[in-house]
């Protein structure tokens, strides 16, 4: 075949048969992948063509001729519109199927993992219990709707205009009570929304944080420009809310972003009233959480992926383990526990300062921590002070671990390597890396800490291969 032979605006049937990594529908026509958001697999659907390339094309659904077996319908009104939540209409079970899928199939194709070992290595994917209100965390763009009315929600997929609603099913229940005070608030005392386009404007964005263990709550007002108007009411108000009885908002306070910029947050943060923090616990481990600092969203599964990671490490209060991409000390502490010696590695200096007090706070005191990329910090470190490690615990971001980096982890040779990843299309290719240069995959399983979205963890153990074992 050369080509496509169909054009924009084109009706089609189609079957869908996968879903690609962002949840979107594939079908194939005439031997040709097509995308097709919304559709699920197993649907037949009437496609209508809006892009067309020469070996693909992206399909509007038109209409679900006949509906998956595995279609359900998605609990939430916006599920399309919002680009929080990509596969709402499909059942959680199939969700999870395919997850682990996409993991397996991403180290077979990128990885070159033959398919007997993964057949031996792969555990089955560790779901959610309940897959609603499990997100502790979410930042509500504020602004108005094409009535000029103060609407908040979240953005839509792939854009900045905002699909107003304040009951999202990831979330907390308590968010929506306090999102509409927000709101009311600002239209009582006339203070508008943040404008991206002209500048102008104040409310930016609403941060939401809550301890679900300890109940306590954060809300922090993003703001283009020092001070919120009426601050004192604004606290009042808040603190006078009728929430669940075992939730409290414990802390309030703004954050200046008078930048032109996606980024959310501004770089300080000012406290109106109570702790410029929460606390909230994973496991036994206390964690301090202020509003610019990284905390997993999904601390029920987040407990269950440290607990794996932790097993996986093998620890028996001997070793001496390295952290790398800490971010807070998340892991290092849950490691620091039943090890000799953690250190931690994290490039972002202020996480690093969290770390160090996380560790206080918990009177952990074998845990060190670096500020640094890890690739520069290991190497470093490995040359000059010939550091040592019996495990290496990584959790890089999306990107994966730089090559200088694995290529120090190796040179150490330590007897466990555990990978935490949330992308496992470069988990497989650092796999690979790993596997040609002395491991061998001993365990791998899928977690999933993002129910409805595309996304998986995955934690995998590696140790020297036999053979490597056997001439040392
Ligand atoms: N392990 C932590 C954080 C994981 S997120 C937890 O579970 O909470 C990945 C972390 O890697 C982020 O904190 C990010 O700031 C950090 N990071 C990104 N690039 C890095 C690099 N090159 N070197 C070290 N840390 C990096």
């Amino acid at each position: 075949m050369d080509g496509l032979n169909f054009k924009k605006n084109d009706l089609l049937v189609v079957t869908i048969e996968d879903m690609g990594s962002d949840g979107e529908g594939i079908g194939k026509f005439q031997g040709y992948p097509i995308f097709v958001k919304d559709a699920v697999i197993g649907d037949v659907a009437e496609v209508k063509i809006v892009k067309a390339k020469k070996n693909y094309a992206y399909g509007r659904l038109e209409k679900v001729l006949t509906p998956s077996s595995f279609r359900v319908t998605p609990k939430c009104a916006f599920h399309k519109q919002c680009g929080g939540c990509q596969i709402q209409a499909l059942s959680y079970e199939k969700q999870l199927e395919w997850k682990e899928n996409k993991v397996r199939n991403n180290l077979l194709r990128i990885g070159g993992i033959p398919k007997e070992v993964l057949d031996e290595v792969m555990e089955p994917i560790v779901g959610m219990e309940y897959p609603y209100h499990f997100r502790n965390k979410a930042q509500y763009p504020v602004g108005t709707d094409r009535n000029g009315k103060l609407i908040t929600g979240f953005y839509a997929g792939r854009t900045h205009s905002i699909v107003a609603n304040t009951d999202c099913y990831l979330g907390p229940v308590e968010n929506k009570v306090i999102l509409e005070y927000v709101l009311a608030f600002m239209e009582k005392f006339f203070i508008p929304a943040y404008d991206e386009q002209t500048g102008k404007g104040l409310v930016r964005h609403v941060l939401i944080r809550t301890g679900f263990t300890t109940g306590e709550i954060m809300v922090c007002v993003v703001i283009n420009g020092n001070s919120l108007p009426q601050s004192k009411e604004f606290v009042d108000g808040l603190l006078g809310l009728e929430l669940n009885l075992n939730k409290h908002i414990t802390s309030i306070s703004i954050s200046p972003n008078t930048k032109n910029t996606n980024v959310i947050m501004g770089d300080s943060v000012k406290t109106l009233w109570g702790n410029s923090y929460i606390v909230d616990y994973i496991g036994d481990t206390k964690f301090r959480i202020s509003p610019l600092s990284f905390y997993q969203v999904n601390p029920a599964q987040t407990e269950k992926l440290y607990g794996l990671a932790l097993e996986y490490a093998n620890l028996t209060g001997k070793e001496t383990v390295w952290d790398l991409y800490c971010g807070i000390g998340t892991i290092s502490l849950f490691l620091a526990k039943k090890a000799k010696q953690v250190y931690g590695v994290e490039i972002v200096s202020q996480a690093i300062e969290d770390a160090k007090e996380n560790a206080l706070l918990n009177h952990i005191e074998n845990a060190e921590f670096f500020v640094g990329k890890a690739e520069e910090v290991l190497p470093e470190k490995y040359e000059k002070e010939q550091i040592y490690a019996d495990v290496i615990v990584v959790d890089p971001p999306r990107k994966g671990c730089d090559e200088a980096c694995l290529n120090t982890m190796v040179k150490m040779k330590p007897e466990r390597i555990v990978y935490v990843s949330c992308d496992s299309a470069t988990l497989a290719r650092d796999l690979k890396y790993l596997r040609e240069n002395g491991y061998e995959i001993k365990r791998v399983r899928a977690v999933d800490q993002f129910g409805h979205s595309g996304h998986v963890e995955t934690v995998c153990s590696l140790v020297p291969t036999s053979r490597q074992r056997d001439l040392s």
